[in-house]
């Protein structure tokens, strides 16, 4: 009996989800945080995409993991990760921190080495605090 291979879709999406079970709740890794907010919206360089824009919401019980995949299914190892920031706004105990994203995957498997995704992705994320921290 022949195994099918897992494509390349599969594998990052297994990869992925390997990555969040591993990663602790938030209030293991940032104690004195009760929620971090992040909103996003989506801009193609080319201004033709309308991916909508969307808001994740990380309560003290989510997985501290803070990576999106990218909204291009076919993207490969592309995504966001807002862990470097969310580390950041935390430790600087901010309130607000906006910046930008741009992907760094490949625009889709035929593509890979050759043609960059780079959607870019604006984002705002707040946090909020224990009283009296
Ligand atoms: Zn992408």
């Amino acid at each position: 009996m022949s195994r099918r291979k897992p494509d390349i879709y599969e594998q990052q999406r297994q990869r992925y989800w390997e990555r969040w079970h591993r990663s602790p709740l938030l209030k293991e890794k940032y104690p004195k945080v009760t929620s971090i907010s992040v909103e996003m919206s989506f801009k193609d360089s080319d201004g033709k995409c309308d991916f909508e824009s969307k808001k994740e919401i990380y309560s003290q019980e989510s997985k501290a993991f803070f990576k999106i995949e990218c909204p291009y299914r076919e993207c490969v190892s592309g995504g966001f990760n807002f862990s470097f920031d969310i580390d950041k706004l935390v430790t600087s105990h901010l309130d607000k921190l906006d910046g930008t994203i741009t992907c760094q995957g490949w625009q889709d498997k035929e593509r890979i080495g050759k043609h960059r995704c780079f959607l870019e992705l604006n984002y705002t994320i707040s946090a909020k605090y224990k009283n009296g921290d």
